[in-house]
């Protein structure tokens, strides 16, 4: 380690849902890692799920959650086990209660530095009243980060437009209207909470001291260029954070439900050929109609390819006469939480359908896979023109709404999930090419969080700065003890 990190204490607060505070506790590994003092403040049935996956060099801090206080279930304390919208409003509403513990575990531990999730904007404010820099995560790349800040600048121009192409970026990116939620339409609505959100958000994130980004620069050079240079940020590329993740037992309990067929899964995937098998998941939140889910699965088993699919919706009454009978050997389903590391970077899995979250897009980037895009909402579509236009190594399946809510959401057909399918797993010259680009991009990923890799080297740079921003400060607080001494306020 380069840098003196033992001297430098950095406090991370990550937003308490799967997407967000998983990527920020494998980054807070990475600091550790390098010899920084590492302190993760949660709550308590978070800690449950972080506990596992970490060793004695971070330290937890538990706060609680006042889950019934804002009518939640006793020990809802993630997002990702809210299951209706005004669940969602009043988890959003607890969060913003801990403004005050925050400002506790700060005035106690002294951070030199805190890393917080976008979702936590008033941290930026708690943490500079006490002279604290913070360091935002937003758990996208910059990609996503340009294209919403190109949008905000041209919203009001394509309100009518069926569809654009997003100003001044390094990349002709036409979208459609219907891909992108504009945050003003919320007005009025039961979700304007959301919008309020994200108002504060954005009014802190030119305050903010700088940005950590879970991508590397070789990704996306134009693109993290144009965050630095043209929208002005200051930021750091310090991922793929989930590569931290080397021991089994990492993968193996990342994410803390465990579904009781793991093994069974893993037994399954050593049965069969090499890059033969599809692997079928979204994420945290990926929810479908019953319908949906139908097409789905009449999609896959037309493929005719193996597949692993992930479901989260709780009951069983979608699935097709026989189903279950007929894909036996062909289909896995795990009904559940799936050890999606252990999954992609399995030898017999050869391309990845997701949702395109943006962990998800990058850990199937790192496994050296070709996707099938499938966004839903939040920045998921941008990201699949990053996928597909930019990176090259998406094949669409035709997702054209943005939408939460999945009983509302357009249905895609079987056929479309099969075509899309047998185009990413299929041979020929194309889906060829694509899958070298997603192995080039594979090594890539793994070279940049190595020593002496970009993302390597960007950790290394922030911390440093970290160490001499302390030092630059470390004099005024002498003279203010000084000060405080002579007033006789100290003895
Ligand atoms: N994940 C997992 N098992 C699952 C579903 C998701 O381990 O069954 C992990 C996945 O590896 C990723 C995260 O949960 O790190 C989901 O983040 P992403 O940004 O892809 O999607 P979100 O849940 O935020 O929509």
């Amino acid at each position: 380690m380069g840098s003196n990190g033992n001297d430098l204490h950095i406090l991370f607060f990550p937003h308490m849902a799967q997407g967000h505070m998983l990527p920020l506790v494998d980054m807070a590994k990475l600091f550790a890692a390098r010899g920084a003092r590492i302190t993760i403040l949660t709550t308590p049935a978070n800690a449950k799920i972080i506990r596992p996956t970490i060793d004695d060099s971070i330290y937890l801090h538990i706060i609680p959650f006042p889950s019934t206080d804002f009518g939640l279930p006793q020990g809802c304390e993630n997002q990702s086990s809210t299951l209706t919208g005004n669940q969602r409003m009043n988890f959003f509403k607890a969060v913003d209660s801990l403004r005050d513990p925050f400002d506790a575990v700060l005035r106690d531990l002294c951070p030199d530095c805190v890393i917080t999730d976008m979702f936590l904007p008033w941290t930026y404010y708690v943490a500079t009243a006490r002279g604290i820099p913070r360091l935002v995560f937003h758990g996208m790349n910059n990609f996503a980060l340009c294209a919403n800040d190109a949008f905000e600048r041209c919203r009001l121009v394509v309100e009518e437009a069926e569809s654009f192409v997003l100003p001044d970026l390094p990349h002709q990116i036409r979208m459609l209207r219907t891909q992108i939620m504009d945050f003003e339409k919320l007005a009025g609505t039961p979700m304007e909470f959301l919008l309020e959100k994200h108002k504060e958000i954005i009014e802190v994130d030119t305050k903010n001291y700088g940005t950590v980004i879970n991508s590397f620069y070789e990704l996306e050079p134009e693109y993290a260029d144009h965050y630095r240079k043209v929208m002005g940020r200051r930021a750091w590329n310090v991922g793929p954070v989930s590569l931290c993740n080397h021991e089994m037992t990492g993968k193996l309990l990342r994410g803390g439900e465990q579904s009781t067929s793991v093994s069974e899964c893993l037994k399954w995937l050593d049965e069969k050929p090499m890059s033969s098998v599809v692997y079928v998941c979204f994420g945290s939140g990926g929810f479908f109609s019953l319908a949906q889910l139908r097409q789905m699965a009449l999609g896959l088993e037309a493929s005719t390819h193996s597949f692993i699919w992930v479901v989260r919706n709780g009951d069983d009454n979608w699935i097709p006469e026989g189903y279950e009978e007929r894909i036996k050997g062909k289909g896995m389903m795990i009904k559940g939480w799936a050890p999606q590391l252990l999954i992609l970077n399995h030898t017999a899995v050869g391309g990845f359908v997701t949702h395109c979250g943006w962990n998800s897009s990058l850990e199937g980037i790192c496994a050296g896979l070709p996707m099938v895009t499938w966004p839903l909402f939040a920045e998921q579509f941008y990201n699949e023109k990053l996928l597909v236009e930019v990176l090259k190594v998406g094949v669409e399946v035709g997702s054209k709404v943005y939408e939460f809510n999945p009983e509302i959401r357009p249905i895609l057909e079987a056929a479309s999930v099969e075509a899309a399918v047998r185009n990413l797993m299929g041979e020929g010259e194309e889906a060829d090419e694509r899958r070298r680009r997603a192995n080039v991009l594979g090594e890539t990923a793994r070279r940049a969080i190595e020593k002496g890799g970009s993302s390597d080297n960007d950790i290394e740079k922030l911390m440093q700065e970290l160490i001499n921003l302390r030092k630059q400060n470390f004099p005024q607080l002498l003279l203010q003890l000084d000060l405080l001494l002579k007033q006789g306020y100290l003895q």
